[in-house]
């Protein structure tokens, strides 16, 4: 408990699957939270849920104007930023890399790519007049290798991992910390929505990849967002936290 104590974090797609289970998780460890998403309705009944110390604002992250609102909301709710959550996704673009067009290849990595540097950026101006500050992105486990996903969704994953190395080397000096989690399959909406909506047959699909034979819950990534922005992190950045029950490290091992 209380290991957010006093927090002050914006979740970008903090309205549903690993986002909202990290918002619930912020606040139970006595953290404020802003949830930033572009689902006005169920964003504003969970922060109703939440209670004073959550707040939806209607973000689309592709629109810095509206990341920049979200990080002055948090602010103005609940005084200095000191997490930053780059979690809001899509799946993007899907099938053969010859049959996918430019527009589809923009509008994913616009909404999985562009919005993490876009959050990074944003949120870092701030934190660096505070001094301190985490950010913690979410890539995937196909942001490790290939074959786990669709093609832009891979690359603008890569891309989260190479600008957090990037910018956790620049801004260690101001004391603010840069990280990912990967998670591997996970049952949300998101992945719901490959099986029509039937969580039972996702939950079996995800569990029958799991080497461990688990299938991962929202709550089982937010358990690792939770640690990197808590200060039991303080000695770590740059640094990407796979939660995948071993799905990257049993496919390098057969290829
Ligand atoms: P989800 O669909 O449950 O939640 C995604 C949230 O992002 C939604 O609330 C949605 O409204 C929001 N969003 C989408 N576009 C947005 C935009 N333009 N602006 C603001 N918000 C927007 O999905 P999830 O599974 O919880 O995914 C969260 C993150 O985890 C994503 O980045 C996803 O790529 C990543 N991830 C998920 C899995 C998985 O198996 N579920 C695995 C690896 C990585």
């Amino acid at each position: 408990m209380d290991r957010l104590k006093g927090q002050c974090v914006v979740v970008t797609g903090g309205a549903s699957g690993i986002g909202e289970a990290t918002v619930r998780a912020i606040i139970r460890e006595g953290g404020s939270a802003v949830i930033a998403d572009i689902q006005q309705d169920r964003g504003e009944e969970l922060a109703r849920e939440l209670g004073s110390n959550a707040l939806f604002r209607k973000t689309d992250v592709t629109q810095e104007a509206d990341i920049i609102a979200a990080i002055v909301s948090a602010e103005e709710a609940f005084g200095p930023l000191t997490g930053m959550v780059n979690n809001a996704g899509i799946i993007g673009a899907v099938g053969s890399i010859t049959e996918t067009t430019s527009d589809a290849f923009d509008h994913t990595m616009s909404i999985l790519s562009r919005s993490v540097f876009l959050g990074i950026k944003n949120a870092a101006k701030v934190m660096k007049e505070h001094g301190k500050g985490a950010i913690v992105s979410v890539t995937s486990s196909a942001g490790l290798m290939g074959g786990l996903g669709p093609h832009c969704y891979t690359m603008a994953k890569h891309a989260v991992i190479g600008l957090t190395k990037s910018a956790a080397s620049e801004l260690s000096a101001n004391g603010i910390r840069v990280n990912t989690v990967a998670p591997g399959g996970t049952v949300t909406p998101l992945t719901a929505a490959l099986t029509d909506g039937d969580t039972a047959l996702i939950t079996e699909a995800i569990k029958a990849a799991s080497p461990l034979g688990i299938a991962c819950m929202p709550d089982d990534i937010a358990d690792g967002i939770l640690y990197l922005l808590s200060d039991e992190a303080r000695y770590v950045t740059g640094h990407t936290l796979v939660i995948d029950a071993g799905i990257t490290t049993s496919q390098l091992q057969t290829d």
